[in-house]
């Protein structure tokens, strides 16, 4: 393999990039000059080297010095009635985008999948963190996809969370279809985020 078919192919793991556009990128790295090229690799390493997983969420964020929390964890203000799972740490980005949110998050590092093939939601670690943290909720919100993927593990994680000794009293809400079906939680604007969260039930 040689150094263009070498990269080509790391850039193919990236999400949503398939052969052809990791080539592009490739050739486009290429026609950048030197200082393009040294100033993306330093990008790399230092965000390797600053940004951790959150102990609490577990959402990739510059953590504070003295706690391994990230600011969202680390803030005392919000709301400790609330949890809200994603799938992914831009949806908490999109979520904190709109304002409508004040509680705390979960991320889950992914939804499961129809067909079985990856089970790749991080199930242990929120039963952790529900022993930890699940005295003090009153609802936690499920902001899922509006995939099918993503409301099979709604549906999956709703009736989890009902035989979850640590959140008796919390309810389960989900967020209302003001979201478009087939839409990521991403790639929804604030307004809709906000009415989706208005007319969760
Ligand atoms: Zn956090």
């Amino acid at each position: 393999m040689n150094e263009v078919d070498k990269l080509t192919e790391l850039f193919t793991q990236f999400p949503g990039i398939g052969p052809r556009q990791a080539r592009r990128f490739v050739f486009f790295l290429l026609r950048q000059n030197t200082g393009y090229r040294a100033m993306l690799i330093r990008a790399i390493q230092d965000v390797a080297t600053h940004v951790k997983q959150c102990s609490r969420c577990l959402r990739y964020a510059p953590l504070h010095v003295k706690e391994p929390l990230c600011d969202i964890c680390a803030d005392g203000n919000r709301d400790t009635t609330q949890l809200m799972l994603v799938e992914k740490d831009t949806d908490v980005e999109q979520m904190e985008h709109s304002g409508a949110y004040a509680g705390y998050y979960f991320v889950l590092g992914g939804s499961l999948s129809l067909t079985g093939k990856k089970y790749a939601i991080r199930e242990k670690e929120l039963v952790q963190y529900l022993q930890k943290y699940g005295a003090a909720l009153s609802e936690i919100i499920l902001a899922l996809s509006a995939t099918p993927d993503g409301e099979y593990t709604a549906d999956y994680l709703a009736t989890k969370l009902k035989d979850d000794a640590s959140v008796q009293t919390a309810r389960v809400t989900t967020l209302g279809r003001g979201l478009s079906t087939g839409s990521e939680l991403e790639y929804a604007d604030a307004h809709t985020l906000v009415q989706a969260l208005k007319n969760r039930a």
